[in-house]
């Protein structure tokens, strides 16, 4: 079988996780499986690399930060590659990677100007350096590999920041790159979170792009299984830095996966689904500090004898727009004028609601676009306001809570409970809103409300305890 496997920036985080990260992979090449690898940057490299372009767009250049990245990296190549040669060329392509980073960040602080793309190629950097570490701690351990750089084989939209793969481009160049070291018995090891456009030009998949890649080059490389290795037992029923009581749910559906991710469960990008789940993949979230935890399987099925709400999210850093006035009544076309805005100003909207009584409507968005939306539609709806049928525009930094279940549907008493769980707390529910699937309620309310939200509704729908299935 071939399995992609993906390692996340604390598993690759130092030498020694490297140096696990290539057992996992000759772990499962001695069972006679094929492994094609994704990998992070090593843990907050990507972070560093994004404040030194931030910095230097503003004239003020880390002078330091290359010295230090070669140094972390160069200690992990001294105690992960044996091989002398090996350890030179590994180190000739992060140190090339590196001068190129310095060049770039030299650039920005001429220009004092940082389009997304240049941070794009900046921000990807990260990867580079890690891929040829992780090849040659494979290659240490008597399989052969090499780093394959995303540019060369995952083809992307020029969405700088949050590039969508071309998967037919995609897979051609997978084939024809890939997939040939593999029949000849190789393990390479390719970037996450990176592409290029079709002109070659590096893009970047949005942060904590790297599962979204595992599940790309599984895709394109029509893998049997994808195996997303990072620092928790699998998906768990809520975040567990947040809720210590939160467990592990062993099968899950692709759109109880998908629900997840969309709605803040950071153990998987909330794009990563996808391309597994056209090809029937099933993906499995390992924990490769506990590999021995048979962690979260994600398939068709799911577990569907498992009733009701399965886990609880959070989405933070998010606002929520109000449009309002009594006016709004039989006023065609204000709602749809709204969403226009909105998608101009390439805002993405993650909930809706509106009032039946048709004098509010209200959505979320990202906090960093409220400014920029809120001018754009008092803007836009001008008219509306000087006659009065708008009486209010606002925005209000929220969190989005939600509970997600296949099972939520036809399973009675969810919304009771749900919100008994929040009265009880005293928790003030702003909005509410029940995707027509019935998989997911989510509800918004105030930011400081939305730990003890979050941990009412794990307690509530008892999801520390292990789940019975439904006769
Ligand atoms: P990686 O570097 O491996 O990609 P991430 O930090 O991106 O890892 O994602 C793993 C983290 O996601 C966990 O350490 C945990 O804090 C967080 N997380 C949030 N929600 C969940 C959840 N429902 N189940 C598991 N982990 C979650
Ligand atoms: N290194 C990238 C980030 O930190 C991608 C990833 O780790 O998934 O966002
Ligand atoms: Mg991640």
């Amino acid at each position: 079988m071939l399995i992609v496997m993906k390692f996340g920036g604390t598993s690759v985080g130092s030498a020694e996780r490297i140096a696990q990260a290539a057992a996992l992979v000759t772990a499962a090449r001695d069972k006679g499986h094929h492994v094609a690898t994704v990998t992070s940057a090593m843990s907050g490299v990507t972070n560093s690399l994004i404040d030194a372009a931030q910095a230097a767009s503003k004239g003020s250049p880390d002078t330091t930060l290359r010295q230090r990245l070669f140094e972390r990296h160069k200690a992990v190549a001294d105690a992960v590659i044996q091989d002398a040669t090996v350890r030179a060329t590994a180190l000739e392509q992060i140190d090339r990677r590196l001068d190129r980073f310095e060049k770039l960040c030299y650039g920005l602080s001429m220009v004092h100007e940082l389009t997304p793309r240049l941070l794009d190629a900046i921000s990807g950097t990260g990867e580079m350096l890690a891929a040829p570490l992780v090849a040659g701690a494979i290659a240490a351990r008597g399989c052969p590999s090499s780093a394959i750089d995303a540019t060369e084989v995952v083809v992307t939209t020029d969405q700088f920041g949050a590039a969508e793969p071309l998967m037919d481009d995609t897979r051609t160049k997978m084939q024809a790159h890939v997939r040939p070291l593999i029949e000849r018995g190789e393990s390479p090891v390719v970037t996450g979170f990176i592409g290029a456009t079709v002109d070659g030009v590096l893009t970047t998949l949005g942060r904590g792009g790297s599962d979204y890649s595992a599940s790309i080059v599984g895709a394109a490389l029509d893998a049997d299984e994808i195996w997303i290795w990072t620092d928790v037992d699998g998906v768990l029923s809520a975040n567990p830095s947040e809720v210590p009581d939160a467990r592990t749910l062993p099968e899950i559906s692709y759109s109880e996966a998908s629900e997840l991710a969309y709605y803040g469960a950071k153990v998987l990008h909330y794009k990563t689904i996808l391309p597994a789940f056209r090809k029937r993949i099933p993906v499995r979230i390992l924990n490769s500090f506990n590999p021995a935890h048979p962690g979260t399987r994600v398939s068709v099925e799911g577990d569907p004898s498992i009733p009701g709400v399965k886990a609880v999210t959070s989405i933070r850093g998010v606002s929520l727009i109000t449009i309002s006035g009594t006016g709004m009544q039989g006023i065609p076309g204000i709602v749809a004028k709204a969403f226009e805005i909105v998608a101009e100003q390439q805002s993405n909207v993650l909930m809706i609601s509106q009032a039946s009584s048709e004098n509010n409507m209200c959505f979320v968005i990202t906090a960093g676009d409220a400014p920029r939306v809120v001018k754009a539609l008092r803007g836009t709806l001008e008219l509306e306001l000087t006659r009065g049928h708008v009486e209010e525009i606002s925005a209000q930094p929220v969190a989005v809570v939600a509970a997600i279940g296949d099972r939520m549907r036809g399973t009675p008493g969810i919304a009771a409970t749900v919100f008994g769980a929040l009265g009880s707390e005293g928790i003030n529910v702003i909005a509410i809103s029940q995707g027509s699937s019935e998989r997911n309620i989510s509800l918004v309310v105030a930011e400081p409300d939305a730990a003890p939200a979050i941990r009412a509704l794990h307690r509530a729908f008892r999801l520390d305890r292990a789940a019975v299935a439904a006769k």
